[in-house]
């Protein structure tokens, strides 16, 4: 299985679209952990497409994620 996924990095919220979430974030390069976001549901489309209400609350949880 080599399904691409939605990824959300913790830190920065930055999005991509990779069978693999990276060790590094392109984005603030640090050694981020990614959340998973992909949409497994009809609603929102299908594993093609990220959950809204996943990006929405790794937006509003990320104030309580720890920087480091
Ligand atoms: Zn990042």
């Amino acid at each position: 299985m080599s399904e691409k996924r939605w990824w959300i990095c913790t830190v920065c919220r930055y999005m991509l679209h990779e069978v693999e979430a990276p060790e590094t974030c392109p984005a603030c390069r640090g050694k981020c952990a990614f959340i998973d976001a992909t949409c497994y549901t009809p609603e929102c489309g299908g594993t093609a497409y990220p959950d809204p209400s996943i990006v929405s609350r790794s937006i509003g949880a990320s104030a309580t994620w720890k920087l480091t």
